[in-house]
């Protein structure tokens, strides 16, 4: 009866717990607060909500983060068990009473007899006799364990803080306007020569963009982030444009060695760039547009972008400290480290972004570590899910590797989205007209979250732990 270990009494951590005591196998939680709290944390409940308090959409028919609490939902979660029994009123979202989620959270874990919540830091490496530990320490892990797993996967692996360009749905952007070229035509690594697409400004066009950019309303650092050393090689976009008119012209948005498709003959003063960002090639990121505008401030300004007038976002940017593996390098499909296969990250720390995703990582980490010591095969759940759509993307999904010139690395922080998902057939309307613009989407994204659901539920089943339950 050797338990699994814990690190990390936060979303992910609890949900790992419970899962693990879910499929009957024993569980010790390691939680550091109250000892040592952490630059967000303010109790030593588990599960504590450090910031707002909503799981975002509940809609599991048109929303990806709907989607994913179902999910949870069918798996038995006890992070949204907790989160249903203290909703508070909020349209269509997932808000909760945070002390009382937190509280039923903490209660029901401490009261299962094969869970133990041992209070302390592990500062470091766990022991050598931990032979199954899930380390989900979360964006602020304490500095003496994140020292430790730096020192493990190189320096270059785990990032101290996050610096998220905005990610476009490739669908939404008008090829009317953009046009497919990599800078010079040079194809790179496994390119073609055309795996950028760019969209044009004119010189007002660009004059204006700047001007927006500066005027924007930004969000602040919080006093604990200011003296991080993040910005060297990925500083804000309009930390630039306040540097001066032309500096991001001669930056990210240099036009050199491109050639508007749509208009040879006129030179564009300046390039907005996007590169493909998932294996799927259905998002693509702003190169360089790292920002601390407010998310509405973002979606305005960047719509301004000629091509971008449409333009849904899959995620908005954001500068934060944040503690994240290069997962889609260091993790096997089972969320293992390959150097150290003992270990298992869940979480934040994985590269997930939000406390729902974070969560429904912890969920699968718990599940996979169950199955390993009660001897039973267990598969990732299927990529057309959207816990698999998510694995997938930071364990394999994700086109890794560094940014050209030694910028932010490319794979940063994501949040649930369609885009994630393989492509599905849209049912046809019975009286035979042709789904066309939002009508269409609308359609999509039920038909993705149909078989989602589907697949789910069958994986789970699959699983056959319940029955040690
Ligand atoms: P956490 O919930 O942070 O849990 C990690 C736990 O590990 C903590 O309890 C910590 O005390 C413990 N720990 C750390 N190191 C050790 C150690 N060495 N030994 C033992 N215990 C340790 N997401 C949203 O969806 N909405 C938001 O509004 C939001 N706001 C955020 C605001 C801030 C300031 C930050 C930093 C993040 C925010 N996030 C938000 C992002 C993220 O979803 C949450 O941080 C989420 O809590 C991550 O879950 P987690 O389980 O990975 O980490």
């Amino acid at each position: 009866d050797t338990p699994i270990h814990v690190i990390g009494g936060g979303l992910a951590g609890s949900e790992a717990a419970w899962q693990i005591a879910r499929a009957g196998v024993p569980a010790v939680l390691h939680e550091m607060r109250p000892q040592r709290m952490t630059d967000a944390h303010k109790t030593e409940g588990l599960a504590e909500l450090v910031c707002s308090n909503s799981f975002r959409s509940d809609d599991a028919e048109s929303n990806a983060v709907g989607v994913l609490h179902q999910e949870m939902r069918l798996a038995g979660s006890a992070i949204m068990a907790a989160a249903d029994a203290h909703q508070v009123p909020a349209g269509g979202a997932l808000a909760v009473d945070r002390d009382g989620f937190s509280a039923a959270v903490s209660e029901r874990l401490e009261a299962h007899p094969l869970i133990t919540v041992a209070r302390g830091e592990v500062p470091g490496l766990p022991p050598a006799e931990w032979d199954s530990v899930i380390v989900a320490t979360g964006p602020l892990t304490s500095p003496a364990l994140g020292e430790a797993v730096a020192e493990l996967t190189g320096a270059q692996s785990l990032a101290f803080f996050d610096a998220i360009a905005p990610i476009v749905h490739k669908d939404t952007i008008d090829f009317g306007t953009a046009w497919y070229q990599s800078r010079y035509d040079k194809p790179g690594p496994g390119g073609t020569g055309a795996d950028y697409i760019n969209c044009p400004m004119t010189r007002e066009q660009y004059h204006a963009f700047i001007e927006a950019l500066i005027a924007g309303e930004k969000t602040s650092f919080h006093e604990w982030e200011q003296n991080t050393p993040y910005f060297d090689g990925c500083l804000p976009i309009e930390v630039m444009a306040e540097r001066g008119i032309e500096t991001l012209r001669h930056g990210p948005m240099k036009p050199m060695g491109l050639t508007n498709a749509h208009k040879p003959d006129e030179k564009p003063y300046a390039v907005v760039q996007l590169r493909q960002d998932n294996a799927l090639g259905t998002l693509y990121n702003m190169v360089g547009f790292q920002t601390k505008l407010k998310y509405g401030e973002q979606v305005r300004i960047f719509r301004t972008i000629p091509g971008l007038e449409q333009a849904e976002f899959a995620r908005l940017g954001g500068l934060h400290r944040n503690t994240f593996l290069d997962s889609p390098r260091l993790l096997d499909g089972g969320l293992r480290l390959k150097a150290q296969p003992r270990l298992r990250f869940a979480g934040q720390i994985t590269g997930v972004e939000g406390y729902v995703e974070s969560a429904a990582m912890g969920l699968l980490a718990g599940r996979f570590a169950a199955a390993e010591r009660l001897g039973m095969p267990c598969g990732a759940p299927p990529v057309t899910t959207a816990h698999g759509a998510l694995l997938n993307h930071i364990t394999g999904g994700h086109l890794a590797g560094a940014e050209p010139g030694g910028g932010a690395r490319s794979f940063q922080p994501m949040n649930v989205n369609f885009g994630l998902f393989p492509p599905v057939e849209v049912p046809k309307p019975e009286d035979g007209t042709r789904l066309r613009g939002k009508d269409k989407q609308r359609a999509r994204k039920a038909a993705m979250s149909r078989r989602a659901l589907a697949d789910f539920e069958s994986w789970f089943r699959g699983l056959r732990q319940d029955a040690a339950e």
